[in-house]
């Protein structure tokens, strides 16, 4: 018990007397409950990945975003989390492909660009230019990047991020945006409402 307590008091949000209650509910459940928790524990370390092309959550090698053909991989909305993937497939309204960064530019926290999914970026505009227009298909997950919306929080740090992003991508010749203004200053893209999300993919501004 109190090795329980002491493991599930070390994840985020839960301080001694909340892992002392999982703990006894825990213990409370029948046995098949409990399994099924350690169950879906280990399958998560087993089976979850970053997909190879944009780090989301993935369970393959790529994930079913970027292996879909039917969206338009030649738009790329670049968030700090797997769970802004979330939230914004909640809206439906971004029909492009992601970029997950893990995380954001953080000087004080020691988080630099090689910290970040940066170079994995430019080289994913980079290849993606080299693609001949001849063999590009309407429909295909090979096309050239044409245009990256940036959708880091809207935070000084987030802010801050998608400065320095717009910087190294201007270089490279493609549209960069930045989703509207609408986002309340501060906020975390996973907690806001889908409307708000909706209005700030389809009302994004061209960064220059
Ligand atoms: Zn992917």
């Amino acid at each position: 018990m109190n090795h329980l307590i002491q493991r599930l008091s070390r994840l985020p949000g839960l301080g001694k007397r909340s892992a002392e209650r999982l703990a006894y509910h825990l213990l409370k459940q029948p046995a098949e409950e409990a399994n099924e928790l350690a169950g879906a524990i280990i399958d998560l370390k087993a089976n979850v990945r970053h997909c190879a092309v944009c780090f989301n959550l993935t369970e393959s090698l790529v994930c079913s975003i970027c292996s879909d053909a039917q969206r338009d991989h030649s738009i790329v909305l670049v968030v700090e989390q797997p769970s802004d993937v979330i939230s914004l497939e909640s809206t439906g309204m971004h029909h492009g492909v992601y970029h997950v960064l893990m995380g954001r530019l953080s000087p004080l926290e020691g988080v630099g660009p090689g910290e970040l999914n940066i170079a994995s970026l430019m080289e994913r505009v980079k290849a993606s230019a080299a693609v001949e227009p001849s063999s590009v298909q309407s429909k295909s997950t090979a096309v050239p990047i044409r245009e990256v919306i940036l959708g880091t929080n809207p935070t000084l740090e987030g802010d801050g991020t998608a400065l320095y992003l717009s910087k190294q991508l201007s270089t490279l010749g493609v549209k960069v945006s930045r989703l509207a203004r609408g986002l309340p200053q501060g906020s975390h893209l996973e907690l806001v409402s889908k409307a708000v999300l909706a209005d700030a993919i389809s009302g994004r501004q061209d960064v220059r």
